[in-house]
């Protein structure tokens, strides 16, 4: 591992929760790249729908500069991609454990029910789905400081 758990810099999806309408498209176009089918349960983000005052919140992978789901990863799986800034999980080195996703404070990544391996946001190389399917322009790619600005 050549890069250390704190030099992520680059690309993040934001949520402007005011302009979510809790259509839940962005999970549908999430799942199917993921996984090849809608379903919103197998999206790499979530929406909180907060029904008794009508907010719904896209819960979404920050990408974090120290992260959990990295730390715990008992064999080393989860990597920073230095193009995008991305946590991303080597299917191939992924033991089907579940540590990430149980120490995630966003509960954002998900299990393949056919392979029992984590999945998790990549940012989709840095063109995300998500951002180009949501009719409201609620979810947004940012450049954070550093490398990519
Ligand atoms: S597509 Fe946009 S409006 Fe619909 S749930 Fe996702 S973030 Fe909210
Ligand atoms: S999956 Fe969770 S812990 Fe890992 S980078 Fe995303 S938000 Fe952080």
């Amino acid at each position: 591992m050549t890069q250390t758990l704190q030099s992520a810099k680059g690309l993040r999806l934001i949520a402007h929760f005011d302009l979510c309408t809790g259509c839940e498209i962005c999970q549908l176009v999430c799942s199917e790249r993921l996984f090849g089918g809608f379903n919103p349960r197998l999206a790499a983000l979530r929406i909180e729908h907060r029904r008794e005052n009508l907010v719904h919140e896209p819960i979404l992978c920050e990408q974090c500069h120290n992260p959990f789901c990295q730390n715990v990863c008992p064999v080393q799986a989860i990597s920073l991609d230095e193009d995008t800034g991305a946590r991303v999980i080597d299917p191939d080195t992924c033991i089907g454990c579940g540590l990430c996703a149980s120490y995630c404070p966003r509960q954002v990544i998900v299990q393949d029910r056919e392979s029992g391996k984590s999945v998790k946001c990549d940012l989709c190389n840095g063109d995300p789905l998500c951002v180009r399917a949501c009719p409201t322009g609620a979810l947004e790619l940012i450049v954070q400081g550093g490398d990519h600005a």
